[in-house]
């Protein structure tokens, strides 16, 4: 199955744009994932998984990186979560009462397609 890269711009009932990695909403703001495009680099990074959209979804910026986005995004969860679901960056505290765990759920919700593992 193939995605249109404005599909992973995935919104929140607030209006916010949550993380297609680890589910934080809040950090994006809708240009990380243009159709024409893919990921966009320098448009964000999520403070939680550092998640970067136009880095780690692109394989001439990023040896991790996959084929295509949904293949990098499953990929770079899986790694967060073998890590332990961490709070990642040391510039932006994590929220009060912050759960890895229900971000994650939140994300399946609005975005099912989001917890299929690839081909
Ligand atoms: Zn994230």
């Amino acid at each position: 199955m193939s995605f249109r890269a404005s599909q992973f711009l995935i919104t929140n009932e607030d209006g916010n744009y949550l993380c297609p990695a680890c589910g934080l909403p809040g950090y994006f703001d809708g240009r990380q994932f243009q159709d024409d495009i893919g990921g966009v680099i320098g448009t964000g990074i999520c403070p939680c998984c550092l998640y970067e959209p136009g880095f780690d979804d692109d394989p001439r910026a990023s040896a991790d990186a996959r084929e295509t986005i949904i293949e990098s995004i499953l990929f770079y969860r899986a790694r967060w979560i073998d890590t332990g679901m961490p709070w990642y960056s040391d510039i932006v505290p994590a929220p009060a009462h912050w759960s890895a765990t229900s971000q994650l759920e939140q994300l399946f919700v609005l975005a099912p397609f989001l917890a299929d593992t690839p081909e």
